[in-house]
C-alpha cells in the first residue's frame, strides 16, 4: 500500500475507532452512514479494531427489520492508565480503564517540597496502583503526572515555585523506573483537560480552566485543543496584575491575581481574623462562614477578585465557558454569587449573557483524570503511527 493510502486508511480508522468510544453501541452500517465510507471499509477495519481488541463486537443491535445488526463496543478493559496529581501537599494517584473510569484511587498527604522524596513516594504509589490492574491485552498503556509548575516542551520543570524545584527532570526517572510512556504536564493544563473530555466543559468548544489552589494557574481549550503557547508557557494568569500597588509577589512583580484569589490568600486572611491558634482550613471555612459574618464577608471580597481576573480572561479570550477548578470549586456555594455578580455588572455590555462560569464537574479528580486521559489518547494515536513508519 502507498504511503498516502496508508495515511488515508489511520485516519479513517481513526474516525471508526473516535465514533465507537462516544457513541457505542455502534452497528457497523451505522458507522458507514455517519463517516460517509463504504460499508467494505468499515468492515475491513472494525475487524482490524476487533482484532487489536481494541473493540468489541456484541449482540444484536435494533434492527429496523431483517437482519438484527450486530453492534460495536470500545473494549476500555484492553488497557489501563496511570493518573497522578502532584500537589503542594499532597499525592493523588489514579488508575483508569480506557474510557478514564477510576478503577483504583490512592492518595497520601505529605510535604512534597523534597524533590526525592517525592519522587520515590510517587514511584511507590505507582507500583501500588498497577499492581491493582486487572489483567488486559495492553496492559498499563503509559503514565500522566500533573505538575504545580512550569514546563517546557520538553516536559522538564523549569520551576514549580510552590515546591520550589527547579529545572528537574523527574520524567526520566519515572520512564526508567516502569519502562513505559510517561508525560508531565502543567497542572491545570491537566485540569482542563480532565473538565474537557469528561467534565463541566464536555459540550463546549473553547473553554478557560481557572485552577485554583495554593496559587492560581490557567488551562486554555482552544477549538477542543489545549492551547499551549510558543514556548509552553501559556496559562500563567495568577500573575496578571490587578493592583497596581498591590502586594508584592514571589515572581517579582507587584498586585498579582493569586495574591487576592487563591486558597492560600482565603486561609491568610481567615488566620488573621480567627487567630494564630485556630486550625484553619478551606472545609472549616466552608462550614462556619454559615454563622461567622467575617468569615462570609472574606468569601464574598475573594469571589469579587476571582470575579476580576475573569472577566480579563474573558475578554482576552472570549471562550463559551470558564471553570473554576482545584481547591476553591469546594467553595462554590460562598464564591459563585460575587463572581457572577462581579462579571455581570462589568461585562462588556454586547457580550452579556454569552459567558457560562461554572465549577469543575470532577472535583479534585480534574487534574489525575486529565493526565490519564492524555495518556490514553496518546496511546490510541501513536498505536496506528507505528504502522506508518
Ligand atoms: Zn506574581
Amino acid at each position: 500500500m502507498k504511503w498516502n493510502q496508508q495515511k488515508i486508511k489511520i485516519k479513517n480508522k481513526q474516525k471508526i475507532l473516535h465514533t465507537v468510544i462516544n457513541q457505542a453501541p455502534i452497528s457497523r452500517a451505522d458507522l458507514a452512514t455517519q463517516l460517509g465510507l463504504t460499508k467494505g471499509t468499515v468492515s475491513t477495519l472494525v475487524g482490524e479494531l476487533i482484532e487489536e481488541k481494541i473493540c468489541l463486537e456484541s449482540g444484536p443491535g435494533e434492527s429496523s427489520g431483517g437482519r438484527r445488526p450486530v453492534i460495536l463496543l470500545f473494549n476500555e478493559k484492553a488497557g489501563y492508565s496511570v493518573g497522578i496529581d502532584l500537589g503542594v501537599n499532597y499525592i493523588l494517584g489514579i488508575l483508569t480503564d480506557l474510557k478514564g473510569q477510576i478503577i483504583q484511587e490512592q492518595k497520601e498527604e505529605m510535604d512534597t517540597r523534597n524533590e526525592d522524596e517525592c519522587v520515590e513516594a510517587i514511584i511507590n504509589m505507582i507500583h501500588s496502583l498497577i499492581s491493582s490492574a486487572p489483567q488486559s491485552p495492553y496492559g498499563i498503556v503509559g503514565i500522566g503526572i500533573g505538575i504545580p509548575g512550569i514546563l517546557n516542551k520538553e516536559e522538564t520543570i523549569i520551576l514549580a515555585p510552590n515546591l520550589g524545584w527547579e529545572n528537574s527532570n523527574i520524567k526520566d526517572r519515572i520512564q526508567e523506573a516502569f519502562q513505559v510512556p510517561v508525560l508531565l504536564e502543567n497542572e491545570a493544563n491537566a485540569g482542563a483537560y480532565g473538565e474537557k473530555k469528561y467534565g463541566a466543559g464536555k459540550n463546549y468548544t473553547n473553554v478557560v480552566y481557572v485552577s485554583a489552589g495554593v496559587g492560581i494557574g490557567g488551562g486554555i481549550i482552544f477549538d477542543n485543543e489545549l492551547y499551549r503557547g510558543s514556548r509552553g508557557f501559556s496559562g500563567e494568569i495568577g500573575h496578571m496584575t490587578i493592583e497596581l500597588n498591590g502586594k508584592p509577589c514571589r515572581c517579582g512583580n507587584n498586585g498579582c491575581w493569586e495574591l487576592y484569589a487563591s486558597e492560600k490568600a482565603l486561609l491568610n486572611q481567615a488566620q488573621a481574623i480567627l487567630g494564630a491558634n485556630e486550625k484553619v482550613n478551606l472545609d472549616y471555612l466552608v462550614k462556619i462562614a454559615e454563622e461567622n459574618e467575617q468569615i462570609k464577608h472574606v468569601f464574598t471580597t475573594l469571589g469579587k477578585y476571582l470575579g476580576i481576573g475573569i472577566l480579563n480572561i474573558i475578554n482576552t479570550f472570549n471562550p463559551e465557558e470558564v471553570i473554576i477548578g482545584n481547591q476553591l470549586a469546594s467553595a462554590k456555594k460562598w464564591l459563585i454569587g460575587p463572581i457572577n455578580d462581579y462579571i455581570e455588572t462589568h461585562n462588556i455590555k454586547f457580550d452579556e449573557g454569552h459567558i457560562k462560569i461554572t465549577f469543575a464537574e470532577l472535583g479534585f479528580h480534574s487534574a489525575a483524570r486529565g493526565v490519564s486521559a492524555q495518556t490514553i489518547d496518546h496511546f490510541l494515536k501513536s498505536r496506528e503511527q507505528i504502522a506508518l513508519v
